[in-house]
């Protein structure tokens, strides 16, 4: 068979094997619903709990303020149907932008950044003092890897009494995140984008916050999201996040080093490659380009029958290639339709753990993108 080369961790990252056996021991243990007060029920209610203290180490949460969800996107769901007005920037998720429904869209400049002072004098122009605002900017942009300036974002809402959320599914791992350092009053998570099955996200809230539940029953979860809780689920993203917490700063040296090799073959043998974001922060693992005369799921296709798994900026659930809104919003209209997204393991651990990717299928790689 084939040997498939997968670069798309900004869609999933595999399931971590630490990660596996942590599942295979859960189910090896027998039945866990931690609502019931007997031994197996206080077992899977000790299960939440570890996984919620490594999740809140890894970010510098306090613990208790940790709901568990299925998805970010249920996450982020969850905490908007709590909010008439949510403003959001033009870069976000489709998760964002959908369970927003926001008009209040502050636009980003060719870096892909969130202009800063468009942010403040929209705020000032909307400021009522009574009326409950939430601003939500993502950490990490998933098609381009650009860091937002969240300290500032959140230091600008704070003026106008705004309360905030970031979107931080793709930050966890790839950066560090420290909640003490920051004021931010809600961050949403990802499981499956540190090695943890799919099916399992966070919202994490400040000591002030009420939050209105969507889901309602059994009061799991302190009442905020109620159904037996996904056990599994949650026991890999703990240990997940106690995998990535073992170094306190992230280390990703080598898959900058990765990135930056094929980003820099790609732009001797094809120069004509646009480079998203290149000229500012971006996470080491991610690198999104385009060809002025190529579109993306034809690029898509062709890399993968040479057995490079990347993915467009702009795959949607269905499978099928849309125009990335991001790519639009950067001022790159007419490439909206071409990006390519190669995604590298989040983070030197991860990259270590499944040790796949060589300097000479990177070779082969940029070859491939040069005959397009
Ligand atoms: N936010 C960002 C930036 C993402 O990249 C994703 C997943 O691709 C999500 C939210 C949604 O995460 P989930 O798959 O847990 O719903």
């Amino acid at each position: 068979m084939k040997n498939q080369i997968y670069l798309d961790h900004n869609a999933t990252v595999p399931l971590l094997k630490e990660v596996k056996k942590s599942l295979i021991d859960c189910m090896d243990f027998g039945p866990l619903n931690a609502s019931s007060i007997h031994y197996y029920g206080r077992k899977g209610k000790d299960i939440i709990e570890v996984a919620r203290a490594n999740i809140s180490q890894l970010i510098n949460a306090n613990k208790n303020n940790i709901i568990f969800t299925s998805s970010a996107t249920e996450a982020i769901n969850l905490l908007f149907s709590n909010f008439e007005t949510i403003i959001v920037s033009s870069i976000e998720h489709l998760a964002v932008l959908y369970s927003s429904k926001s008009d209040h869209i502050i636009p980003v400049n060719q870096d892909g950044i969130v202009d800063l002072n468009f942010l403040e004098l929209y705020l000032k122009k909307i400021f009522k003092n009574n009326k409950k605002i939430l601003v939500s900017v993502m950490w990490v942009n998933n098609e381009t890897g650009v860091i937002q300036p969240i300290k500032d974002i959140v230091n600008i809402a704070k003026k106008f009494q705004c309360l905030t959320h970031c979107d931080a599914a793709q930050a966890l791992g790839k950066i560090n995140i420290n909640l003490d350092e920051i004021e931010l009053d809600f961050l949403t998570l990802s499981g499956h984008k540190i090695g943890a099955p799919t099916g399992v996200g966070a919202l994490v809230y400040n000591n002030k916050t009420n939050i209105t539940p969507q889901i309602l029953g059994g009061g799991q979860e302190k009442g905020m999201r109620a159904g037996t809780e996904n056990i599994l689920g949650i026991r890999g993203f703990g240990e997940a996040a106690r995998l990535m917490g073992m170094r306190k700063e992230t280390n990703c040296s080598q898959v900058k080093f990765l990135r930056d090799f094929i980003q820099k073959k790609i732009k001797k043998i094809s120069p004509e490659t646009i480079i998203f974001g290149e000229k500012t922060k971006r996470v080491a693992n991610t690198l999104l380009m385009a060809l002025p005369k190529i579109p993306g799921d034809l690029a898509l296709m062709k890399l993968d029958l040479e057995s490079f798994s990347v993915s467009s900026g702009s795959a949607c659930s269905s499978g099928k290639i849309s125009q990335s809104h991001v790519v639009s919003a950067m001022g790159y209209d007419e490439l909206a339709s071409n990006s390519v997204r190669i995604s590298f393991p989040p983070n030197d651990f991860i990259l270590n753990s499944e040790n796949l990717i060589t300097t000479q299928e990177l070779d082969k790689l940029a070859q491939s993108w040069s005959n397009l």
